[in-house]
């Protein structure tokens, strides 16, 4: 068992004149409340909080981390407060162990819209100090290590949340020393017979792999001394989880993985990596495409280091990573490296600039309210893969795996994907869904004019391009509704002598939002535009009474101006609103006799359908608001409509139904024909009619020329 000695000894290695009483005093707190509980394993509980605190030095932090550490259990599982804590331990232990008590409150498996709210919780925590997620991947590191004592119910859960939150939450952070470890900890136990089954095999191939490893590692030594390198050499250790994920991936057995066998290289400088680098490839055949360099581009978590893959002496691929220590620090305890004694100063502005996923993260909680959404956006964020792209000034942005030049456009300014027209990569034009690759030279082409569009979230990839997106699109869903419920209101107060202008100057309309509950003015004029709130409804609610009266009959100059209105709008007649923008739906294109019903399209104005168009009767499901709507009778102007005429092969017929239609004086707008194998022709036409009778009176007398199998309305 760890004793307290060996972490004092180790924080006094690596820390000048450490605070070593505030450590023991921590352990001595432990040690008193957490005495006679017992672990699953039976041992004593205090046991977790040393290994913890041990785990924690390794990663040579602070004193304060590892207190913290010795203490992380003690609010949530002893009837220590957290306000006890803060008076023996100061202000800084107190709010580290309250965010892991509140952490380990989380549970991931809940509802997705708690879900994201825990998330939330724990960016909250470590946004404030990422000592706490530090702690909080030390303490369930350690619970990985002991997970062998629970029961199969909690091993498989403890282990699933580890490969889903915490090993990702790692990986994110640079530390992949101990994402690596969670991940084949959770391996084991989420999948135990792939797990024995890789271990055996390595096992078994143990001893050849060795040899080679040792023979590479010898020569490749060997000839950096004499180019005068210094430099550490050493086989890379292998994981079992990331081997497995290279089978399934590439999906092929064991021994066919080949680049199980690493070395890596540490050198002094970075000059000296690439000069080894050069040693490498004149020593053995590189293979084409597998050289990187994450030196020039490091990696969003700051992960650097050079990667290549030679032909080895064994004739088969060898890979290897060549870093500076101070890389290589990084590369293994990513931002822990970071957060070491006296460092603090400089974490800040540090990872401010290079760990840019923690920085976006950190915007996301503060903008996006919509916990499902948020959820999802930490879903894309903790598991995509990134390309690397540059700019045509060289800079490189990481982006999600298969994102777009849109995507990039974002990534550079929410303005210039707002406006992104299209772009080049590598000089050529590309389509705005054209999935980036790594080293692809993005130049976006903006004009002012240009708007963001609703297709493009079938194919954008990045979290911030998704939000600014559905941002810009709510934006001007909502501009448009206020033009709209304006226009709307203007009419109908006009119905009452009154106009807009009026009744906002009056302040009517402040008054009917606050009538109908909205927030504000803005809200209710959306609404009446959205159709979710009629404007007669509004204007009742506002004006006197005998105002109202006013309305009952129009003037005569009223009554001619609503008749011209009226044939404008292809005489429907629509309750409560006389004259709002109508289409007709294109989908059923109604005629005057068709039974028909409205719906108010968001920001569009109402559509009318046949009453029987399947797209009406999925409508009338959905958000939109239908609305009663009958044609006008004494309108009489014609209608479009489209006909489908299936017939015989033969010469003459066309002509026939021509003269048919024109002979019922009916103007023909579009015709054409398509003949089939079968010797049959399909003819469409498009005419003007008045009304149905007429439409009838048409299709009756094409059917009853000879040769004519089929007459329909086209829907
Ligand atoms: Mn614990």
């Amino acid at each position: 068992m760890l004793r307290i000695e060996d972490i004092t000894d180790r924080i006094c290695s690596y820390i000048q004149g450490p605070d070593i009483p505030l450590i023991n005093r921590a352990y001595i707190f432990s040690a008193k409340v957490h005495k006679g509980q017992t672990r699953a394993s039976g041992e004593p509980y205090l046991t977790h909080p040393l290994e913890v605190a041990g785990i924690l030095t390794q990663m040579k932090l602070d004193e304060i981390t590892v207190a913290s550490g010795l203490l992380h259990d003690t609010a949530e599982d002893t009837l220590t407060t957290i306000e006890e804590i803060k008076g023996l331990f100061g202000q800084e232990v107190a709010f580290i162990v309250d965010g892991l008590s509140k952490i380990s409150q989380i549970s991931f498996e809940s509802r997705e819209a708690e879900q994201a709210e825990n998330y939330r919780k724990m960016i909250l925590a470590i946004a404030k100090d990422i000592r706490v997620i530090l702690i909080k991947l030390a303490d369930r590191l350690h619970n990985m290590r002991t997970l062998y004592y629970l029961d199969p119910e909690s091993k498989k859960r403890i282990a699933q949340e580890t490969m889903d939150i915490y090993a990702p939450f790692a990986n994110r952070l640079g530390m992949a020393r101990i994402k690596s470890e969670l991940e084949d900890l959770s391996f084991k136990y989420l999948e135990p017979d792939a797990y024995e089954d890789i271990v055996k095999k390595v096992e078994e191939t143990n001893k050849i792999r060795s040899k080679i490893i040792e023979e590479a590692i010898r020569i490749v030594s060997e000839e950096l001394k004499k180019f005068g390198i210094n430099s550490t050499v050493y086989g890379r250790p292998k994981h079992i989880y990331s081997t497995y994920q290279k089978m399934i991936r590439k999906g092929i057995p064991y021994d066919q993985i080949f680049d199980q066998m690493g070395i890596r290289i540490i050198t002094k400088d970075v000059k000296d990596c690439y000069a080894a680098v050069g040693v490498i490839h004149s020593l053995w055949r590189h293979v084409p495409g597998e050289f990187d360099d994450y030196i020039a581009t490091p990696k969003p978590n700051m992960y650097q280091s050079l990667h290549t893959v030679v032909i080895g002496p064994s004739v088969q691929p060898l890979e290897f990573q060549i870093r500076t220590e101070e890389m290589n620090r990084t590369a293994e305890e990513g931002i822990a490296a970071h957060w070491r004694y006296k460092e603090k100063e400089k974490l800040e502005s540090k990872y401010d600039k290079k760990l840019v996923w923690l920085r976006q993260l950190m915007e996301y909680v503060q903008e996006l309210k919509d916990p499902n959404e948020f959820l999802q956006m930490m879903k894309v964020d903790l598991f995509q893969d990134e390309v690397f792209v540059f700019t045509p000034k060289g800079e490189v942005k990481g982006l999600p795996q298969n994102a777009t030049p849109v995507d990039f456009a974002y990534s550079v300014h929410t303005d210039v994907g707002n406006h992104c027209l299209g772009a080049k990569v590598n000089g050529k034009i590309v389509p705005l869904n054209y999935k980036l690759k790594t080293s692809d030279v993005v130049e976006i082409l903006t004009s002012a004019n240009h708007k963001p569009s609703r297709d493009w979230l079938k194919f954008v990839k990045s979290p911030k391009a998704i939000q600014k997106i559905k941002h810009w699109l709510k934006l001007e869903e909502m501009q448009r509704s206020l033009s709209l419920g304006k226009e709307i209101l203007d009419k109908e107060a006009r119905n009452y002598g009154i106009n807009y202008n009026k009744l906002y100057h009056k302040g009517m309309l402040k008054q009917a939002a606050r009538i109908f509950f909205y927030q504000n003015i803005d809200e209710l004029i959306a609404d009446i535009g959205y159709g979710k709130i009629s404007a007669k409804q509004v204007i009742h609610g506002i004006l006197p009474k005998e105002k109202l009266k006013a309305e009952k009959e129009p003037s005569v100059v009223q009554k001619a101006v609503r008749k011209i209105v009226e044939r404008s709008v292809h005489g429907i007649k629509i309750k409560g609103a006389d004259d709002v923008l109508i289409r007709f739906a294109k989908c059923c294109n109604p005629v005057p006799g068709d039974r028909i019903c409205g719906f108010i399209t968001r920001g569009k104005g109402i559509t009318v359908h046949r009453a029987d168009c399947p797209n009406a009767k999925s409508i009338s499901l959905g958000s939109e608001r239908q609305i009663e709507v009958n044609w006008d009778t004494k309108n009489h102007s014609p209608y479009s409509v489209g006909l489908i005429v299936i017939s015989e092969d033969r010469p003459g017929l066309l002509a026939a139904i021509t003269t048919t239609i024109s002979n019922q004086k009916v103007n023909i707008i579009s015709a054409s024909v398509n003949t089939t194998e079968y010797q049959t022709a399909t003819s469409k036409f498009v005419i003007e009619i008045t009304d149905i009778d007429h439409l009838t009176r048409i299709i009756n007398s094409i059917r009853r020329i000879s040769g004519i199998l089929q007459v329909s309305r086209i829907r």
